[in-house]
């Protein structure tokens, strides 16, 4: 395993970590909660867990993919991170990506696409 993939895994497990957290945080110690009371928090749990992994994978993925325009070998230019709303299996999530433009053809890339 090379030491991205360590350091992706200890992101990884730290996020989770903070979730599980978040979660007992809000349960608050009570063994009272109703389903839906239950629902609710495993609901916000799952959302949380679905925004902060990805967000960290699509980081993960971004580190390895900067370079040149494909197209025209241009020189990328870094513009900042922009946002993209990302439908996964049952929700929607906002992750940050890094984006670049290219000073000669115009074109503009989000890594990892
Ligand atoms: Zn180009």
């Amino acid at each position: 395993m090379s030491t991205t993939c360590d350091d992706l895994e200890k992101r990884l497990r730290k996020r989770a970590q903070e979730a599980v957290a978040k979660l007992l945080e809000q349960k608050a110690g009570r063994r009272d909660l109703s389903m839906s009371a239950m629902e609710d928090l495993v609901g916000d749990f799952e959302s949380e867990i679905r925004q902060s992994l990805m967000q960290e994978m699509v980081a993960d993925a971004q580190v390895t993919q900067q370079g040149l325009c494909e197209p025209c070998g241009g020189k990328l230019r870094y513009k900042g991170k922009k946002s993209k709303h990302v439908v996964t299996g049952r929700d929607e999530v906002v992750v940050e990506r890094d984006y670049y433009h290219c000073e000669q053809c115009g074109i503009g890339y989000f890594p990892p696409g």
